[in-house]
Parts: structure tokens; C-alpha cells; sequence
């Protein structure tokens, strides 16, 4: 992974308070509970550490309640010594609930939240940027734009190749950027800076290493300590399934009836874990065949890690021009977007099988008829379902 082989220093206490998922925040972490003489202990139920508890939850909150990404406010003072204690230890605070709750899901979108937070402030960081890329990417360069007064920056080519494939749209293909002898142009677009859209990119790297150092702090975590934050641990996860069940979108089709593969695709994307190309152009196409409107199309997007809303109407919009018929099982499975194993699901089972859209029929074909009470209609088949396409 092209990191930096050496990390820049940063002294500034305000930057490492105001962002402290940096990499180089771990020591000043460190070095603030040190100071203050505060144990991680202390941080679970000490009376005077109150405030950093309600900021460390406000903060747990906003990562994963804000639907597009945390709010970049904060209240807290950090030209004070106690402000910038209060935000660093917060953080320190939301990770540990989020550690010890062991759910991928409330992991996946806290850092989604962090990770869209820090996106805004670097971009709007005109002063620090070049300090903050280079403690993700494994070098950065400026220059002045000709023609406007506009700061463009340059980033190696490795870092940029392994991180773009993670990022809808034309701009982040590698053929649509200038390149000059291993450096990649991050110009200007659809309304962005440059530092706007480095920015962007550095968000990946930002995903990744709250990611890994999460993971490390879970396995590393005992039963005990991990049971010490139980309350923060059961408000927060009630809360999210409360809020993924209002944002999942409601559809033409009754959601029982939809096929493991079509359902593991939006609850992942609402989940805001990552989908591949497959599993994306299935969802549209098949959304479009079970008479989905475009717009109800689009919002199962709405949490995918590299959402833009633009990006997602445009290519909803040009499967629903093109009538693209959705893919069978069998380049599903190639694909993997396949979720189920042999008796996971009957009708999966069923040799005919071989389209989620006949997954679907023979659902709705079988609903009706225990509707109307025809219960002593033959078990459904092949040749039923293919009727049911005429
Ligand atoms: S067998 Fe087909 S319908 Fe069933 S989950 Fe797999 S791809 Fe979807």
C-alpha cells in the first residue's frame, strides 16, 4: 500500500485535536491521557470527564445518523487546553463504543461518517492540506494554475490507481487524467477544487486505516472491557436499526419477494458497504424490470460509500434508457453477487432458476394464490413461471 514511508511530523495541538483519526493523533492520544492522568477506564464513569462522554456520543451520533456523512460543526473551543482535550478524548471515546459493540454494521458507517467529516475540512483546509496528504499519500505536489489563480495538485500515480477504483465517474478513470511521468493531475471539476477532489480521494485512505485501526482494537479487546461500555454500546446500535429501517426505501415490490441476491445488494449499499460494478448495474436493471421508479432507484444508492448524487442519476438514468435487462444466476454467481448456498433458500434451490426475475414471479404468483385460497394448486414450477413472464 503506497503510505508514506515516513510519517510528517505535526506539532500543531489545534490540528491534531481538530482531526484526530490522523495517523500521527495515536501518540498525541496517548500523550493527552498521560497528561491529564486519565486511564481509558476513567473515561467509562470518572464524574469530571461528563463532557467529553456527551461530546464522544454527540460525535458517535452524527457519524452514524447523518445521512450524508457527519456534520462538519463543532462547539468545542480548541483555542483552550480543555476544548482540545474534550474533542481528542471524544473521539477516542466513540471509538471504543464502536469497537466494543463488535457490529460491522455500526462500524461501517461511524467510519463513513469520520471519513466524509474529514473530506470537508481537508477540502475547506486550504493552510494544512499539503501537511494532511502527506500523512496519507506517499507524496503530493503543487502548482499554480495557468490561466487562473488556482492551486493544482499532483499525486503519485500508485496512490491514485489503488484508490480510485473505489470512486464512481469518468474523472477518476486514469485515462481521463493528465499523468507526467508517474504523477497524476487532480484538477478541477463538476464544481471542485482540486484540493476538493484530492481531498476526495484522500477520504479512501482515511476509510482504510480507521478501518484497520479498529479492526487491531477489536481483536485486541476482551470480553470484560468491551462489556463496560454496554450502555453507550445498546443506545447506539437501537438507534441504527431504528434509522435503517426509516431510510429503507419503499418499493413497487413487496420485499419479501425479492431475491437474496437484489436484497443483499440494497441492504448492503444501505449498510454503506461497498457493492461492485455487477452488483450496482444488477440492482438498477432489476429494479427497472419489477417497475421500481428512477428515483426510488437512485436513494438505494444514497448510502454507498462513494455516493454522489449526480454520478448515480446519470447511470440510473442510462439503464433505464437502455432497458438493460438484468443478469441471470449464473453471471451472478461468476460475479459474486450470488449470496446463497445450496439450502439457504428453496426456491434458489429449484434447478429451473436460473433469473432473479423468475425468483420474483413465482413469489408473487405464490402470494396470490394463497390469497385467494388455492391452496390445492400444484407446487409452483418452471413452466408456471415461464407463464407467468408470457
Ligand atoms: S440463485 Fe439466482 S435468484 Fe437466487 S440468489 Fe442466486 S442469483 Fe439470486
Amino acid at each position: 500500500m503506497p503510505m508514506p514511508l515516513a510519517l510528517p511530523s505535526v506539532e500543531d495541538e489545534v490540528l491534531l485535536a481538530r482531526y484526530p483519526f490522523l495517523p500521527q493523533g495515536r501518540e498525541h492520544m496517548r500523550s493527552v491521557l498521560e497528561k491529564n492522568g486519565i486511564s481509558v477506564e476513567d473515561l467509562i464513569d470518572e464524574p469530571w470527564l461528563e463532557d467529553v462522554r456527551t461530546r464522544g456520543r454527540l460525535r458517535l451520533l452524527d457519524s452514524v445518523m447523518h445521512k450524508d456523512g457527519a456534520d462538519i460543526a463543532t462547539t468545542v473551543d480548541m483555542s483552550t487546553e480543555i476544548g482540545r482535550m474534550t474533542e481528542v478524548l471524544s473521539f477516542l471515546h466513540a471509538m471504543l463504543v464502536v469497537c466494543a459493540s463488535f457490529n460491522e454494521r455500526l462500524l461501517a458507517r461511524w467510519i463513513e461518517g469520520e471519513a466524509t467529516r474529514a473530506d470537508q475540512l481537508f477540502g475547506m483546509d486550504s493552510e494544512n492540506f499539503e501537511l494532511l496528504a502527506a500523512s496519507y499519500l506517499s507524496g503530493i505536489r503543487s502548482e499554480m494554475s495557468s490561466g487562473s489563480n488556482e492551486v493544482v495538485y499532483w499525486i503519485p500515480m500508485a496512490d491514485f490507481i489503488e484508490l480510485c477504483p473505489r470512486i464512481s465517474g469518468a474523472y477518476w478513470h486514469l485515462a481521463n487524467r493528465p499523468v507526467i511521468k508517474g504523477w497524476v493531475c487532480m484538477d478541477a471539476a463538476v464544481g471542485e477544487s482540486s484540493r476538493q477532489r484530492t481531498a476526495r480521494l484522500l477520504k479512501e485512505r482515511i476509510r482504510e486505516h480507521l478501518n484497520q485501526t479498529c479492526t487491531d482494537r477489536m481483536d485486541r479487546m476482551s470480553e470484560e472491557f468491551a462489556a463496560l461500555f454496554a450502555d453507550p454500546v445498546e443506545r447506539i446500535t437501537g438507534l441504527l436499526s431504528e434509522r435503517v429501517q426509516e431510510e429503507m426505501p419503499m418499493t413497487a415490490a413487496v420485499r419479501d419477494d425479492w431475491p437474496p441476491c437484489f436484497e443483499s445488494a440494497v441492504s448492503e449499499l444501505n449498510q454503506g458497504v461497498n457493492v461492485n460494478h455487477t452488483g450496482r448495474v444488477f440492482l438498477a436493471a432489476f429494479s427497472k424490470s419489477v417497475g421500481m421508479s428512477q428515483e426510488q432507484t437512485c436513494s438505494f444508492f444514497a448510502n454507498a460509500p462513494d455516493y454522489s448524487a449526480d454520478t448515480t442519476s446519470y447511470q440510473v438514468n442510462q439503464i433505464y434508457e437502455r432497458d438493460y435487462t438484468p443478469h441471470g444466476c449464473s453471471a451472478l454467481k461468476t460475479a459474486a453477487r450470488c449470496p446463497v448456498q445450496p439450502g439457504d433458500d428453496r426456491l434458489c434451490d429449484q434447478e429451473w432458476l436460473s433469473h432473479p426475475l423468475k425468483y420474483i414471479r413465482a413469489k408473487q404468483r405464490s402470494r396470490y394464490r394463497e390469497s385467494s385460497q388455492a391452496a390445492e394448486e400444484p407446487e409452483v414450477g418452471e413452466e408456471e413461471v415461464e407463464s407467468a413472464n408470457s
